[in-house]
């Protein structure tokens, strides 16, 4: 069997040159390729010594460090199982996690809150891990001969369990394949021109496929280096640009960005690409931000099943409110109800096959079944369409879809028409009950300038000049902001249950 752990990716690049940079930390430390290559050995030697066996979950709660990308080398390198937890999440959320995922081990930082005890299930161990790595994983570490193999795994084989990010509903596992991983690190570095002179400039958190697989992987698997970053912060990522080539962020980001005076076309003479993921790019962020740099974001989607299906090109056509052309390796169709294949420019579920995929829901076969149509493509579960030359746009999720009167309407597209008001920064729509419509359309607005947010009859009146009567807004309803989740998300189903307790900031639109 040819080994087809992920690490072998980078293993030639520690070989070639193991002086290399690897991590460039915020504080002008410099981290080699040997040094991650020493310490992953370690770790994973010390995870095996301390019992694991092939398939087991390793839990880890930790903040974004070095060390914790080490820790997760480590857990592909012994061919256990990384499930990575988002850090924001409190004890009941934790908790429904590891007792659903049952982890041979638990990594939490220094200063975590403490646990209840029943929190952790009895046969989980907890280990603390700081930044450094230090906590009560050391000794076992330092117990270790630091010489180590990376075990031998078929393409099959789990690498991470990685759950939903849900806007709506429990989270559910995906496990993620060791092949998965390599499919998706080697395409997307030759897709989007990785070499090793590259600077990736890395602000996103590593709980998600986004700043895990797509970021850190192919960053890895292309021998470049990274410039860490904790979290996001504008003003930090302006300090860093001039020695970036690729930045890759949430739409948020790309926001937050365009409030900093500095962004101009020289703050980003290095960069060659900058790349959108994980939630809706606004046309007009998209416009503004090509003024103010001279570069055209490169939109691309997937998600934490499909981990990526489309990208615009690196050289070609970029195209605002398109997520571009299926990757090489993915097919991707537009299906109907019954998952036949609808005619191009349709509105219909994208269901994508391809090698990146996910290779189920952890403990749920039923759920897992159903998401797959019966030659093996997957529901994404987003509604979008392709357009002759095979760009794809979204343009909103299935359970999103608002029926009014019997006609579908899709979000997506009232948003784009109402984000295009220079008085309005963001919007979102949402459906609401209706005792004549069943439905009817609701656009929860943030204006441009608080002080002086459009009149709801400018909004109704701009959506009735573009679109159909009966995706007109019957409210329009002023926010400072959107709730999100940590991915830039907005989270509709809160937006819909805040409906219900609304009333002095509704404003009635005169239908
Ligand atoms: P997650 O599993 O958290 O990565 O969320 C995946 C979902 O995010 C997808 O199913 C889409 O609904 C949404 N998404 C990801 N990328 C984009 C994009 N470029 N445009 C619009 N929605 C996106």
């Amino acid at each position: 069997m040819t080994n087809a752990n992920f690490y072998r990716l980078f293993e030639p690049w520690v070989q070639l040159k193991p002086s290399g940079v690897v991590f460039e930390l915020d504080n002008g430390e410099m981290l080699t390729r040997e040094w991650l290559h020493a310490l992953s050995g370690r770790y994973a030697k010390a995870l095996l010594q301390s019992g694991c066996s092939a398939g087991d979950r390793i839990a880890v709660q930790l903040e974004k460090s070095a060390h914790a990308f080490a820790l997760y080398l480590a857990c592909l390198r012994a061919g256990l199982c990384y499930l990575p937890i988002n850090t924001a999440y409190r004890a009941a959320e934790l908790g429904y996690l590891l007792e659903d995922a049952q982890p041979a081990i638990f990594f939490r930082g220094l200063s975590a809150e403490a646990l209840a005890a029943e929190i952790v299930p009895a046969t989980t161990k907890a280990f603390t891990f700081g930044p450094q790595g230090e906590g009560t994983f050391v000794p076992l570490v330092e117990a270790v001969d630091p010489a180590f193999s990376t075990i031998e795994v078929s393409g099959t084989v789990p690498a991470a369990l990685l759950y939903t990010s849900g806007t709506t509903g429990r989270p559910k596992g995906a496990l993620i394949s060791h092949g998965a991983l390599s499919y998706s690190a080697r395409t997307l570095s030759e897709l989007w021109g990785f070499s090793s002179s590259d600077v990736l400039l890395h602000t996103l958190p590593i709980f998600h496929s986004h700043g895990l697989f797509i970021s850190f992987n192919v960053a890895l698997a292309s021998g470049a280096r990274l410039l860490l970053q904790s979290k996001f912060d504008a003003a930090d990522v302006v300090k860093a640009l001039p020695r970036s080539t690729v930045f890759m962020g949430v739409p948020t980001f790309y926001h937050r960005l365009l409030t900093s005076p500095l962004l101009d076309s020289d703050l980003c003479r290095r960069v060659r690409l900058f790349v959108s993921g994980s939630a809706h790019l606004s046309a007009d962020v998209h416009r503004k931000f090509e003024a103010r740099t001279g570069h055209r974001i490169l939109e691309r989607y997937g998600s934490t099943e499909a981990m990526i299906l489309c990208s615009n090109p690196l050289e070609g056509e970029r195209r605002p409110n398109s997520v571009g052309l299926p990757i090489p390796g993915v097919d991707l169709r537009i299906a109907g109800d019954g998952d036949e294949i609808l005619p191009t420019g349709n509105i219909g579920m994208i269901q994508a096959r391809g090698p990146g995929l996910f290779s189920g829901y952890w403990n749920m076969p039923d759920q897992t079944r159903n998401e797959f149509a019966a030659d093996g493509f997957f529901r994404t579960g987003d509604l979008g369409f392709m357009d002759s030359q095979g760009y794809v746009s979204i343009t909103g999720r299935a359970k999103d879809l608002i029926i009014s009167g019997g006609y579908n309407v899709y979000p997506a597209e009232i948003e784009a028409v109402i984000d295009e008001m220079p008085s309005v920064q963001e919007s979102a729509v949402v459906g609401a009950p209706h005792a004549d419509f069943g439905e009817c359309v609701i656009a929860f607005v943030i204006p441009s300038d608080k002080g002086l947010p459009p009149a709801a009859s400018e909004v109704v009146q701009r959506v009735k000049d573009r679109l159909a009567n009966y995706k007109v807004p019957k409210q329009v309803i002023v926010v400072d902001e959107l709730p999100r989740n940590t991915m830039g998300k907005v989270m509709k189903n809160e937006l819909r249950t805040s409906l219900a307790d609304r009333s002095g900031a509704v404003v009635k639109a005169a239908q």
